[in-house]
């Protein structure tokens, strides 16, 4: 009878549906005492990922960071990156755009002041000009 790779009592239930089995020492154990449930189990199962208990995950996962440094999170960090920076630039557009954008109001504020100015010209003369006229009017008389 197979015995549960960590408690060491023998398993009574059928193997492959209450049991883990490593993938890699071949242990049987119970799922409770490797913290899974029978859902995760049946999970792991449906994706045909093996399962490693804890003994085997640790022996792996050092020879992992010995070989192979370059885990995918790095990847994913870079990615991001990328989306953010292109944000930025985005940003960094629009902001031009708005300043440029700030530039012409201004620009046209200045227009408008100088328009008005001239209008204001304009009403000078033209009121000079009706006063020599009256002037000259009343003159002739
Ligand atoms: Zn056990
Ligand atoms: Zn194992």
């Amino acid at each position: 009878m197979a015995k549960c790779g960590k408690c060491n009592v023998i398993l009574t239930r059928a193997p492959n549906v209450t049991h883990a089995r490593c993938g890699k020492c071949n242990l049987l154990f119970h799922l409770e005492c490797v913290g899974l449930t029978p859902a995760d189990w049946s999970t792991l199962k449906d994706l045909n990922k093996a399962w490693f208990c804890n003994a085997c995950n640790k022996e792996m996962r050092v020879a992992r960071t010995d070989s192979t440094p370059a885990s995918p999170a790095p990847t994913k960090v870079v990615t991001s990156g990328g989306e953010m920076s292109t944000l930025n630039e985005v940003l960094k557009a629009i902001q031009n755009n708005t300043s440029a954008l700030n530039n012409f109001i201004e620009s046209q504020k200045v227009q408008n002041a100088d328009i008005l100015k001239s209008l204001d010209d304009c009403h000078t003369s033209i009121q000079e000009n009706t006063t020599t006229v009256n002037v000259l009017q009343s003159d002739s008389q």
